[in-house]
């Protein structure tokens, strides 16, 4: 199968209000210009080094999700291009992208990501810490970031009723956390989960944004 065609048949199974993130980590610029020329804008990289040199090589109107774990002594190398940074876990690092945000003079979007899988690996806030850390820290005077929904990832598994009960309980997060804390603000509409195994019964579960890779560029060589 050609990325093209793997495009074409994801398209078919996404409706309009959810959006593709073509997950390019691993993957030669050639690969992401096939899915730019058939339309494709988000692409999402995992390490700011790769992320760094894809955004100088190729077209500026591509929106770059960033999807990976984020050190704090990075923030400032993708503050200035990127559009969306998926796996913010803690208030830290919020802290420290709106500082960096601050001095690039933008606004940084941002998701929490929080953690529902089983594995201890996966990063991300538990739902408590999600819930304390929006009640007591004071989130809303970084006026450098615009925190923009929840990101979560499934447990590994080929259990879908698993995976879709982890789905669920983020949906109910986020409906509770938007009520508490965003319920005037439209911004606080996104919820990024699913992926090439996944990702529809995420969106049956609600999601916006659904993060593929390997069903779109094939299974990555990680040399
Ligand atoms: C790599 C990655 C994906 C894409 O995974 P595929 O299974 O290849 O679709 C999605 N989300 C995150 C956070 C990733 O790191």
């Amino acid at each position: 199968m050609s990325i093209i065609t793997n495009i074409q048949s994801i398209r078919s199974h996404i409706p309009s209000h959810v959006r593709l993130v073509c997950v390019s980590k691993f993957n030669p610029n050639d690969s992401i210009l096939e899915a730019y020329k058939i339309g494709e804008r988000i692409f999402g990289e995992s390490k700011v080094q790769e992320l760094c040199g894809k955004y100088e090589a190729l077209p500026k109107d591509i929106f770059w999700h960033y999807i990976g774990h984020l050190q704090s002594n990075k923030i400032k190398f993708i503050v200035p291009f990127v559009s969306l940074i998926h796996g913010v876990d803690s208030y830290k690092l919020l802290e420290e992208i709106n500082k960096q945000a601050e001095k690039a003079g933008k606004r940084v979007k941002c998701l929490l990501q929080v953690h529902i899988a089983i594995e201890e690996t996966k990063f991300g806030f538990s739902p408590d810490e999600l819930l304390e850390t929006l009640t007591y820290e004071k989130w809303f005077l970084l006026k450098n970031i615009q925190i923009c929904g929840l990101m979560g990832m499934a447990t590994f598994t080929s259990n879908k009723i698993q995976i879709r009960s982890e789905f669920k309980s983020l949906k109910m997060l986020f409906d509770k956390v938007k009520s508490m804390y965003f319920v005037d603000n439209e911004l606080f509409s996104e919820l990024s989960m699913g992926m090439s195994d996944d990702y529809q019964i995420a969106i049956e579960e609600g999601s916006t944004l659904v993060r593929v890779g390997s069903s779109i560029f094939g299974s990555r060589n990680y040399n």
